[in-house]
């Protein structure tokens, strides 16, 4: 894995369809998924 692969994999980038945020860390992540997703999961 090169650097710049390494980075995106721990970039902490939203991957639901069309959002594509990017958060300081791994748990802003999730509290951004859980507060703007999850609710619009059927
Ligand atoms: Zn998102």
């Amino acid at each position: 894995m090169t650097g710049i692969a390494a980075a995106s994999f721990f970039s902490n980038t939203c991957r639901f369809g069309g959002c594509g945020l990017h958060f300081p860390s791994l748990a802003e992540l999730i509290e951004h998924i859980e507060d703007n997703h999850i609710g619009e999961w059927p």
